[in-house]
């Protein structure tokens, strides 16, 4: 069956990572940039591994030069997701793609985003949240200034507070002071292990920044006691399993373990992390599990409620969603 009306809550999508490639080639025509070696012959994204991804997705930003790109960026985004059933959506935000980390460039980029999502809710009826994201593979000097641009700049739309990029470069520690500055602001925290790094990367994550979420934390399967710990504190992992399948983080669908992890407690929710890059979107991943882990409507039903209780938003908002989940599902 499909699963494209199904309404659904989606916790880890990187914005610019989930622009579509028609949309940067567009970009790139319109400003004279020549990244045409980042597509393939289909018009989609080309890259070969883990770290070849990182650029590809870096040449791509460099189309994304000004707010009113990153305004219709976002609506570009919202209506992909709107179609796949996606009624409430977080974004992260990286203030190194929006003004290189001035605070008052960043601010510019986000009226512009926070704009395109009042638009998106009213004519496409899906909510966005936005997570401020360091890159940790630039270091925790720009991590700490993207955190400043997060606590700046925190209220309906900035909730949160995130680190993305190459999970390999330097220990969770090291990126600790962005995160403190982060909590004392009042933010929500989340960040990207476990994807490559294992259990010890996942085990320190909690330790050293006290994130409430991780991104991927698949890798924390193999230590059971992490696994306890990680259920026992009800640490919710933004699981991304298509992404998971494409970077060969893990061996395939049937591997993956989003379903031993479900099984032994651990609150988990489904996102597609950058789909076009993936060549995956939230309905598809809904079909995996279906036809991988046999998961079905309740399945489903129990991953939206868990996403939506994660969510980083006020409780007006989260009962919002909450009606739209349950009224399209009658
Ligand atoms: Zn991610």
């Amino acid at each position: 069956m499909s699963y494209q009306t199904l309404p659904k809550v989606e916790l880890h999508l990187h914005l610019e990572g989930a622009a579509p490639p028609t949309f940067i080639a567009g970009l790139a025509q319109e400003k004279n940039i020549d990244i045409s070696g980042i597509f393939d012959e289909k018009g989609g994204y080309a890259y070969l591994d883990f770290d070849h991804f990182l650029k590809v997705y870096e040449a791509a930003c460099t189309t994304l030069q000004t707010p009113d790109d990153f305004r219709r960026l976002t609506l570009a985004v919202l209506e992909e997701s709107a179609s796949n059933g996606v009624v409430y959506s977080e974004a992260f935000l990286s203030p190194d793609f929006c003004g290189g980390g001035d605070l008052d460039a960043w601010r510019d980029y986000l009226a512009a985003i926070a704009d395109a999502a009042v638009e998106a809710e009213r004519t496409m009826g899906i909510t966005l949240r936005g997570i401020v994201t360091g890159i940790r593979h630039f270091g925790p000097e720009k991590c700490n200034v993207a955190a400043r641009c997060a606590a700046e700049t925190m209220g309906d739309f900035i909730t949160g507070y995130g680190m993305a990029g190459n999970e390999m470069v330097g220990r969770p520690g090291d990126y600790a002071y962005s995160f403190d500055m982060a909590r004392e602001a009042g933010l929500r925290l989340t960040c990207h292990a476990g994807e490559w790094g294992g259990a010890a990367m996942v085990s320190e994550t909690i330790r050293d920044l006290r994130v409430e979420r991780i991104g991927h934390g698949i890798g924390g399967v193999s230590d059971p006691a992490l696994v306890e710990e990680i259920a026992e504190k009800g640490i919710v992992l933004e699981v991304c399993p298509g992404s998971n399948v494409v970077l060969n983080a893990v061996e395939g669908w049937g591997s993956h373990p989003i379903a031993r992890l479900r099984d032994a407690g651990v609150p988990v929710t489904v996102s597609t992390d950058d789909p076009p890059f993936f060549h995956t979107t939230m309905t598809q991943e809904y079909e995996m599990l279906d036809q991988t882990f046999g998961w079905g409507e309740n399945d489903f039903a129990a991953l939206n409620a868990a996403a939506l209780k994660a969510a980083f938003c006020d409780e007006d908002t989260r009962a919002n969603v909450a009606k739209r989940l349950e009224l399209t599902n009658d």
